[in-house]
Parts: structure tokens; C-alpha cells; sequence
């Protein structure tokens, strides 16, 4: 390829540019061309965000008070004289960053991969062929097809522009849609007036168009723009902020312990840096250090667990907003049915009812009429009807490749399928097409639901429409049709679940494209209606049902006939007898208060404009109902903006759509969402889980101080020691309770109320229980082995050792509020019982190893002993063991009752 640069892209005609990009309008480039060209530009990307080096990331784990507070520690231990515990509070730092570090590393990790999956694609042309590629995947050349909603992959120059709109803000900072169009604009031009270019970043917002890639990469505006690459910081989640507070209350309980440590040990005479010492490792070991890295890593794993079951975050509150989602309206086509469209019915003007045999997209299949077969050749009625629906069509059909063996379909699958039936009807669009090529096209919008295209031949014009029958037949011209009689048919269609289009033609006028649809009511003359079938998906029956367990609610959201929708909801199961659907003009006509009143019998809202979609989230976000609303199109936006789970459709989805959205479904599938929402209840469980545990251990050590102060012992753990404890033993437990996996009774149980507290009543009775256990088996112990005359260092290591069993125990009983920590498998959780080996190998390290003896003040302990310790720390499992099994007992009465 020559060089390019001196090409100014929006002052030349595209037939020259074409040329200079050697490449073929219709065609593109040939395979070969585009693997040269890769080589030569590279991948259309601009270069990533640093990635943080590993000193970084380790030395951030230093930048916390508790880090600090531990440093003034170890200096004032030093100067004291007192060298081996500033040692070990340095290596409890050091083990502290390490851990951080590697937890860290595995959230930023997955959060990599998760940016991976939500890649651009982009339609193009190449060899001759369309196909969807990823925008990375772009060369000059390379021509692309646009639609609304389209992201633009890469700088290009039009080739053709219809009705296509385009918003610039990202570059120009103009956030209206400005008009696209092919005609040359001067060379002197700002990027916001070059009317025929589109730019990397920008959004389609109407329209459709053809373009030819004139720059990729750091070539592109946006690539010049070097500030624009660095990706915005994900804004703290609700329940990010909520364990904000609550580590900030823990740290200023902390302070007052610490406060009563350090006064009741200085009035009972114990040393000042003994007791310093032990006041400031409880203070620390009372902060909650390990709930951030829990909480990142929670978030982390939830979106990558929920990436693998076809669900990827884009904002991380979104995980846990999904846990307490307790209404989900989802779109019709496509999402609760299949969006194979197979159309079944067509009505002729003169009230023949034909019908359509074979399924999908084969053009198999025979069209007939009381018992005869009809072809377009010999029925002009229908060949009119056939002829509209093939050229008023973006669609195509690909017949079936290599392994394939069914019909695809390439576009929008309900144009698809009139493709199809027109095929069995004896009209072929290659020909057709030739004869009466495209001038001009009103493209369809999910606003007003219908579109028409003007084709001309031989100096004569047809101008064809087709749309929602409400829509078109208002433009009818009355004297071509008995209105009441073909709308009544249309209803009838509707109630046996087929999805409803009228077609209609007007010959030898201009087609107004400004003007749009208005200028035609009462003019055209009408050719028929076509009902299609699309089958429900497999799953969401089952998905329904799951959330109704759940205590979610679905309700269809549907721009679709209000017959069709509540034909499909019924059988769904999403709606309930006594259920009603409401139209949009229905839904226009309600007050607020009307709606908000009605929104419990309302399963079905058809017909809905997308500016409706908004009112309906507000309306069941004003009953306190945390909403999750799915949208596909560019006018989806504000209402899935707006959600408090918006739900992007990966393949049908437009860019702006997923931009406006909190996740993005891969399968366009009803039972992801549920399964997300499953997904989003494990996190926030896990979570919970892992506040408890921290919680019980804090405080079970606190008071076992506080008692043996009170009552006038020694101190029965040492200060290197606690902080060992906090910051190693529980350090290697902590973070992985958040690896638990499902329960299985997730969707049983009704959705977590939003405000939710972090400790609930019943979480609390648990706390109560743990600690109360494991205080009195471990002061018990202290107070007997004290007795029993054993050396001091002993009954200190023991106690020790005892704390570190407790928490081992303890950990089990947090996986699971319900089920038993001993028949349920722990070996699922592979994370945590790595976690529980490192620190029992770390702790006889400790024990049984002279030098750490020497830093610890510990001695070994007999293997005897070990047993007991074992049997004693252990309490603490069966006590929660029954506990759990009354909880269960007392559930399993209660739904025997119910
Ligand atoms: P859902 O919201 O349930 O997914 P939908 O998004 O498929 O429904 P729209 O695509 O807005 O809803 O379609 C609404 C109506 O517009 C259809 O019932 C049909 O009558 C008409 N329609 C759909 N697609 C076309 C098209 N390509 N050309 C003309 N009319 C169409």
C-alpha cells in the first residue's frame, strides 16, 4: 500500500480514497491483504493502562495506620531493649504485605481477564462476505457496516449514510447527535463538522451506514488523544462503604480496649512495655485488616464466576446490587424466546388466511391456502406481499457451511424470516433486488415501529412500509382494506403468541425521508399481515420458577403486541392468573399513582416505547424495589442507566447499550440473569461469612485478656504472639471463607433487603455463641493448666496454640450458617484448606522450632498435650454443630407446618 499521509480523509470523494486504500466497496479486502496490512499497522488497540509492577503493589501494603501503629511498636520495643519482639512485629509486617500482595495480584488478575471478554466487535466485509470480528482485528481498508447503537471500531470515512446519527461527545465534547451524510466536506474542517467521517470510541445513535477504515490505533483521533486511555477508577460500591464504616467503628473500639488494657494492667503493676505491647497487638489485631482485600477479592471473584456462566460486570456494585434484586424486567425477543423466527401466518387483502409450513430459517417449505398449494407466480396478491417483505428487508440468509446444517440467519432475525417465507413462496431476493434496487429507506426504530424503503426501476418508484399493524394500518388507505376486520385478525394472531407485522406500498412518489412516516396516513394501500412464531427458550420456564422461590419477581417488558406478550408470559409463568398487560397508550394514560397502585397485577407492559422502560424502573424503585431492567437499543440507555441493575444484551446488544449497563449477558438468555442474581447472593453470603469470623476472633481474644487482668493472672498470651495470631493464622483463613461455593439454597431464600445491616440478629446470636464457647474452653483451660503448676511458658504456649485451634474450628463454622461443617465437603473449597494447612505448618513451626521459641516465647509442646488441645479447641465445632442442627430442625418444622 502507498503512503497515505498526505491524504486529507473528509475533502476527498470515497471513490478516491477506495482507490488509494486499494481496497473494494463492496467486497473489502481478501484475507491475505488483511493479514499483510496487520503486519504492517498492527492490532487496532491503543496501548493498555500500565500495569502496576509487583514493589508497587507490595509496597502499597505498607501505606495503611495499622502498618504504622505496628512501626511505632517495633521502635519503642527496640528502644526498650527489647530486640526480638521489634524483629517479629517487622516479619509479621513483612508476612502481612506478602499475603496482601498476593491476594491483590489475583483480584487485579481476574479483573484483567474480565476487561478481555467485554471486546468490541464490529460487522465487516471481507472477501465479499460480512462477518462479525473484534475491532482490534481492523485494518485500513477493512469496510465496515454500521448500525445504530454501533460503537465505532475505528476511524472511517463514509460510504454511505442513511438517516445514521452519531454522538461525539468522547471527542468533541458536543453530547447532541450530530447528522451524518456522504458529501465532502472542506479540508479545513474541525472534527466536529466532518460530516462524512465517524471516529474510534464515538456511538451511532440512528441510522444505518457503510464506511471505509481510513486509521487504526494510535493513528485514530482517539489515539492521539493520549489522556483518554486511561480507564476511570471503578467508583466504591454501596457495600464497600458500608465496611468502611463498619472497620472504622471496630478501630475506634479498638482504642478504647486499648485505652482499658494498658490502665487495668498499669494499676495491677504489670510492666510498662509488657503491657504497652500487649494493648497495641490487641488494638491491631482488633482492625479488621483483612476485610478490604476480602471485599476486592469477594467482588473479584463473584464477576469472574459469574463471567463463566455468561454474565460479565462491567461496574462492580453491580454484583451485589444483584443480590438483592427482587423485581427483573426483561425483554421479550430474544431474552425469554428464542428469536427464531419462523412466520407461520400470512393474511392476504382479500381475507385469505394463508399458511406456511417447515421451521427456522430453511427456505424449505410450502405456502398454502384451504388445502392448496399457493406460489407468487400465479397469485399477484401474494407476490406483492412476498415482493414488499423481501425488499423492505436488511436481512440476509446463509445457507449452511462445512459442518453446519441449519440456516443462519444474518441480521435481524424477524426480517429474516419473511426472507425465508418468501423463498417458500417462489420469490428470490438476488434477482428481485437487481430489478428494483434501493434509493432511499426510512430505517426501523423500536420508537416508532416501522420502516419503508423506496425502490426505483426504469424511472418508476415503489415505496414500501412495514411495522407494528397499530402503526402502519393508521396510514392505510381505508378504502384497500375493512379495518375492523383485518385489526381484529391481527389480535387474533397476537393471542396465539405470534409476533404481528403489517406491509404495505404506495407507487411513484417520493419518498420524504425528513418528513418521516407522517405525510402517508390514509394513502397506502395495504397488503397483508404476516404473524411469526418464536418459541419460548427451553430454560426460562425453569429460571421463572427459580426466581419466584426466590422472591424475585419477572415481568415482561415487551415491544411487542400486549396479546403476544401475555400469551408468551402465561405460558412462561411469568404471568400470574388475574394478571393483566398494559399497553403503552394504557401506560400513558395512568397516573403515577394508577400505575404505582397497579404494578403488583401488571406482568406484562407491551408495546412499550423506550422512554417508558424509564418510568417503569422508577415506578418499582419508588415501592422499594431494587430493579433489574435488560435493553438492547440505543434508546434502552437512560433506563438501564437508571436501573439498579441495567442488563445489556451481548449479542444483540448495541454498544451504547452496553456502555449504559451494569452487566452484559453473553446468551441474550432470561436464566443468565437469574443465575448472575445467584451468583450475587454467594458473594454477599461469603462476605457475611467473613465479617463473622474476623468479628468472633477479635473479640474472643479481647476478652480472654481482659478477664485474666481482672481477675488478677499474668497475661496469658504474649504480645508477638496476638499479633501472630491476627495477622498469620487468621490471615491465611480469612480471605478464602470468600472462595466458598454455592450452597444450593441460594434462590430458596428471599432477597437481601438493600440497607441491610452487616451483622444481622441472627448473626449476632452466633457471634454471641462462638465466642462464649470458645472463652470459656479457652480461659477454662488457662485457669486449670495454671493450677496444675505447669512452667509458666508452657501454659502460655498452650493457651496460644489453643486461641490458634479455636479460629481453625471456627473458620469451619463460618462456611455455612445452616449446614454441618463435618459432612459438608470441604474439600470443594480448595483454597481455604490450603489456607488451613499453611497455618498449622506455620504454628509448629513456631512451636517446634528453637530460634522461633526464642522470638515467640514459646516452648514445644508435648504430643500428649497436643491431643487435649485438639479435643478442647474443638468445642467450639460442636457447639455451633448443634446449634445448626436445631436451626435446621426447627426449618424443616416450619416448612412441614407451612
Ligand atoms: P422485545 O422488547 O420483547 O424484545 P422487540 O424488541 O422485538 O420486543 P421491537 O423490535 O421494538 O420489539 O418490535 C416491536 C414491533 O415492531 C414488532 O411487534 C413488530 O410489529 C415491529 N417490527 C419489529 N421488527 C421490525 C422490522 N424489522 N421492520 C418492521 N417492523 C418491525
Amino acid at each position: 500500500m502507498q503512503a497515505l499521509s498526505p491524504i486529507i480523509w473528509h475533502a476527498v470523494e470515497s471513490g478516491k480514497i477506495v482507490t488509494a486504500l486499494q481496497t473494494d466497496e463492496q467486497a473489502g479486502l481478501s484475507s491475505s491483504e488483511v493479514s499483510e496490512r496487520q503486519k504492517q499497522h498492527g492490532p487496532n488497540e491503543l496501548p493498555e493502562d500500565k500495569h502496576k509492577p509487583l514493589w508497587r503493589v507490595f509496597a502499597s501494603q505498607f501505606a495503611s495506620p495499622l502498618i504504622y501503629i505496628l512501626f511505632v511498636a517495633a521502635v519503642i520495643s527496640f528502644a526498650m531493649g527489647h530486640a526480638s519482639d521489634a524483629v517479629v512485629i517487622l516479619i509479621v509486617v513483612l508476612i502481612n504485605a506478602l499475603i496482601g500482595a498476593v491476594q491483590e495480584g489475583r483480584a487485579e488478575h481476574s479483573m484483567m481477564a474480565l476487561r478481555k471478554l467485554s471486546a468490541l466487535k464490529v460487522r465487516i466485509v471481507r472477501d465479499g462476505k460480512e462477518s462479525v470480528i473484534e475491532a482490534r482485528e481492523l485494518v485500513p481498508g477493512d469496510i465496515l457496516l454500521l448500525g445504530a447503537g454501533d460503537q465505532v471500531g475505528a476511524d472511517a470515512r463514509l460510504l454511505e449514510a442513511a438517516a445514521l446519527e452519531a454522538t461525539e461527545a468522547e471527542l468533541t465534547g458536543e453530547s447532541l447527535p450530530v447528522v451524518k451524510s456522504t458529501e465532502l466536506v472542506p479540508d479545513d474542517a474541525g472534527l466536529g463538522d466532518r460530516r462524512n467521517m465517524i471516529y474510534s470510541g464515538t456511538h451511532l445513535t440512528a441510522g444505518r451506514g457503510r464506511a471505509v477504515v481510513v486509521a487504526t490505533g494510535l493513528q485514530t483521533e482517539v489515539g492521539k488523544i493520549a489522556s483518554m486511555t486511561t480507564s476511570a477508577e471503578q467508583p466504591k460500591t454501596p457495600l464497600e462503604v458500608r465496611l468502611k464504616q463498619f472497620g472504622n467503628w471496630l478501630v475506634v473500639a479498638s482504642i478504647v480496649l486499648f485505652v482499658l488494657l494498658l490502665g487495668f494492667g498499669l494499676m495491677r503493676g504489670i510492666p510498662f512495655v509488657t503491657i504497652f505491647m500487649v494493648s497495641i497487638s490487641q488494638m491491631v489485631s482488633m482492625v479488621p485488616e483483612g476485610l478490604p482485600v476480602a471485599m476486592t477479592i469477594a467482588l473479584a471473584v463473584g464477576m469472574q464466576r459469574m463471567a463463566r456462566r455468561g454474565a460479565i460486570v462491567r461496574r462492580l456494585a453491580a454484583v451485589e446490587t444483584l443480590g438483592s434484586t427482587s423485581i427483573i424486567c426483561s425483554d421479550k425477543t430474544g431474552t425469554l424466546t428464542k428469536n427464531e423466527m419462523t412466520v407461520t401466518r400470512l393474511i392476504l387483502p382479500d381475507g385469505r388466511q394463508v399458511e406456511a409450513t417447515g421451521a427456522g430459517y430453511s427456505p424449505e417449505g410450502r405456502l398454502h391456502a384451504s388445502g392448496q398449494d399457493l406460489s407468487a407466480k400465479d397469485d399477484a396478491a401474494l407476490r406483492s406481499l412476498l415482493e414488499a417483505i423481501t425488499l423492505c428487508n436488511d436481512a440476509n440468509l446463509v445457507a449452511p457451511e462445512g459442518e453446519e446444517t441449519r440456516w443462519r440467519p444474518l441480521g435481524d432475525p424477524t426480517e429474516a424470516a419473511l426472507l425465508t417465507v418468501a423463498h417458500k413462496g417462489s420469490v428470490e431476493p438476488g434477482t428481485l433486488l437487481q430489478h428494483w434496487p434501493r434509493h432511499a429507506e426510512i430505517p426501523f426504530d423500536s420508537a416508532e415501529k416501522m420502516m419503508a424503503t423506496q425502490h426505483g426501476h426504469g424511472g418508476r418508484h415503489r415505496i414500501l412500509f412495514k411495522g407494528a399493524p397499530e402503526k402502519l394500518l393508521t396510514l392505510c388507505d381505508p378504502a384497500t382494506l375493512d379495518l375492523d376486520q383485518v385489526q381484529q385478525t391481527a389480535e387474533e394472531l397476537a393471542t396465539q403468541a405470534l409476533r404481528v407485522l403489517a406491509v404495505a406500498e404506495i407507487h411513484d412518489v417520493p419518498l420524504d425521508v425528513e418528513a418521516g412516516f407522517e405525510p402517508w396516513r390514509g394513502r397506502l394501500s395495504f397488503l397483508g399481515l404476516l404473524g411469526q412464531m418464536d418459541p419460548p427458550r427451553e430454560e426460562v420456564k425453569a429460571a421463572v420458577a427459580e426466581c419466584l422461590e426466590a422472591g424475585i419477581r419477572p415481568v415482561m417488558v415487551t415491544g411487542d403486541h400486549k396479546a403476544t406478550g401475555l400469551a408468551i408470559a402465561t405460558e412462561l409463568g411469568i404471568a400470574r392468573p388475574g394478571d393483566i398487560a398494559v399497553d403503552s397508550a394504557e401506560l400513558e394514560a395512568m397516573s403515577e399513582g394508577e400505575l404505582r397502585g397497579s404494578l403488583d397485577r401488571i406482568s406484562v407492559f407491551a408495546r412499550v416505547h423506550p422512554a417508558q422502560k424509564l418510568r417503569i424502573v422508577k415506578a418499582f424503585q419508588s415501592q422499594k424495589q431494587v430493579v433489574a431492567m435488560t435493553g438492547d437499543g440505543v434508546n434502552d440507555a437512560p433506563a438501564l442507566a437508571a436501573a439498579d441493575v441495567g442488563v445489556a444484551m451481548g449479542i444483540t446488544g448495541t454498544e451504547v447499550a452496553k456502555g449504559a449497563a451494569k452487566i452484559v449477558i453473553t446468551d441474550d438468555n432470561f436464566a443468565t440473569i437469574v443465575k448472575a442474581i445467584e451468583e450475587g447472593r454467594l458473594v454477599y453470603q461469603n462476605l457475611k461469612k467473613v465479617v463473622l469470623f474476623l468479628f468472633a476472633t477479635s473479640i474472643d481474644e479481647v476478652a480472654i485478656l481482659l478477664l485474666a487482668l481482672l481477675c488478677g493472672y499474668p497475661l496469658p498470651l504474649a504480645a508477638v504472639q496476638i499479633l501472630w495470631i491476627n495477622i498469620v493464622t487468621e490471615g491465611a483463613v480469612t480471605v478464602n471463607l470468600i472462595m466458598e461455593g454455592l450452597e444450593g439454597d441460594e434462590m430458596r431464600r428471599q432477597p437481601t433487603p438493600k440497607n441491610e445491616q452487616l451483622i444481622t440478629g441472627a448473626m449476632l446470636q452466633r457471634l454471641v455463641l462462638m465466642v462464649s464457647t470458645a472463652v470459656v474452653a479457652v480461659f477454662g483451660f488457662f485457669l486449670w493448666r495454671q493450677a496444675s503448676g505447669a512452667p509458666f511458658a508452657l501454659v502460655q504456649t498452650e493457651t496460644f496454640t489453643l486461641v490458634a485451634v479455636t479460629q481453625w474450628f471456627n473458620v469451619l463454622n463460618c462456611r455455612s450458617a445452616l449446614k454441618s461443617s463435618i459432612s459438608f465437603d470441604i474439600l470443594r473449597n480448595r483454597w481455604l484448606v490450603g489456607g488451613l494447612i499453611l497455618g498449622n505448618a506455620l504454628h509448629i513451626l513456631v512451636i517446634y522450632n528453637a530460634s522461633m521459641n526464642r522470638i515467640f516465647h514459646t516452648v514445644p509442646i508435648p504430643l500428649a498435650d497436643v491431643a487435649l488441645l485438639g479435643l478442647i479447641g474443638s468445642s467450639v465445632l460442636w457447639i455451633e454443630e448443634i446449634r445448626k442442627w436445631r436451626a435446621r430442625r426447627r426449618l424443616d418444622q416450619g416448612a412441614g407446618s407451612a
